[in-house]
């Protein structure tokens, strides 16, 4: 799969991962918006959230989980983070591989620009 996030799960685009298990890896994100910020995918290749069904939607749980596992060791839970999914153009996601994206270390501005 000619994919950026698939060559970085298939460890083709050296990466190094802030997390990984059999099914999902996490890994900085090359332009922060954030002092931090660590996106989240699965292994496999799910385009967009809007194909998860009632067959693959299990991974968001194992996304979660990871998330869960990163702001532990990020130590993002006193102040808080965001966690944000982009799905298609207006949301302005640029890697057709579903990632979810954790951002930290700064305050955030609601809503979202
Ligand atoms: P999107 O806009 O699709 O939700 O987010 C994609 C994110 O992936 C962007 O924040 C972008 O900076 C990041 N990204 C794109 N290509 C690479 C890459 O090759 N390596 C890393 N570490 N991040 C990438
Ligand atoms: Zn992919």
């Amino acid at each position: 799969m000619d994919c950026i996030f698939c060559k970085i799960a298939r460890n083709e685009i050296k990466t190094e991962y802030v997390y990984e298990d059999s099914e999902v890896i996490a890994f900085n994100d090359i332009k922060p918006q954030a002092p931090a910020h660590i996106i989240v995918i699965p292994r496999k290749h799910i385009e967009k959230p809007d194909d998860l069904n009632k067959d693959n939607s299990r991974i968001m749980q194992k996304l979660y989980n990871a998330a869960l596992k990163i702001v532990e060791l990020k130590k993002l839970t006193t102040d808080g983070y965001r966690v944000v999914l982009n799905c298609g153009k207006n949301a302005g996601q640029e890697v057709a591989h579903i990632h979810m994206h954790i951002l930290g270390g700064r305050k955030f501005a609601w809503p979202p620009g």
